[in-house]
């Protein structure tokens, strides 16, 4: 399965990822939590990065472009993968076509995931996760039993730094200006599905499930 999960920041596709990684045994691959862990490492790639995603912006096309195409040479990717966060501009999904013909591969799916913008902005700017085991949690819909500590692990919690309103408010325009038009470039590929993200979790996954199951 070769997938595509498209949406705005805080649609819920790293949510939908890690639970469709265990059923079809293929990797998530989310170049935001790839450029994260550069940035952890201080890497030379993580010190670039690092600038332009604190302001909310895109990490330059040739930057995120080089890490997908290395990604998907992995041998864990034979079986296929699910794209979290990438492509997001034209750009990329040129590139991402041009490397996957490359390796003789071909896209099955891209779901796009729709929230609309106030209902975004709730979800990212009360998202918390664990500094130490990364589990996730929102603090309104699921808080920790005690606040801001970890119920699985007892550290302490974490907010990501571009989760701050303004830097939110500036990654949805973003996402309209930049990341939207690939609705209508997949959609003319034939390989778009649309789904309701506003829906609970687990409707939104059994949606999936069914779309995958018809590929
Ligand atoms: P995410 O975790 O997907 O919300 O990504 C966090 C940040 O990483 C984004 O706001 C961008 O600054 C950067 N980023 C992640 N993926 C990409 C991409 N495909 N193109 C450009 N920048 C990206």
């Amino acid at each position: 399965m070769k997938l595509i999960l498209l949406g705005p920041p805080g649609a819920g596709k790293g949510t939908q990822a890690k639970t469709l990684v265990d059923e079809y045994g293929i990797p998530q691959i989310s170049t935001g939590d790839i450029l994260r862990a550069a940035v952890k490492e201080g890497t030379e790639m993580g010190l670039k990065a690092k600038a332009f995603m604190d302001a909310g912006g895109l990490v330059p096309d040739e930057v995120v472009i080089g890490i997908v195409r290395d990604r998907l040479q992995h041998d864990d990717c034979a079986k296929g993968f699910i794209l979290d966060g990438f492509p997001r501009t034209v750009p990329q999904a040129d590139a991402l076509q041009s490397t996957l013909s490359g390796l003789q591969k071909e896209l099955d799916l891209v779901i796009s995931l729709a929230v609309d913008g106030e209902a975004l902005v709730e979800r990212l700017a009360g998202r918390r996760a664990c500094g130490s085991c990364g589990r996730g949690y929102h603090v309104s819909y699921e808080p920790p039993k005690k606040s801001d500590v970890c119920d699985v692990c007892g550290a302490a919690l974490v907010q990501r730094a571009d989760d701050q309103e303004e830097t939110i408010r500036k990654r949805l325009a973003v996402y309209d200006e930049q990341t939207a038009p690939l609705i209508a470039y997949y959609r003319g590929c034939g390989l778009l599905r649309e789904l309701d993200g506003m829906k609970p979790i687990d409707e939104v996954r059994t949606r999936i499930s069914d779309l995958l199951k018809a590929v």
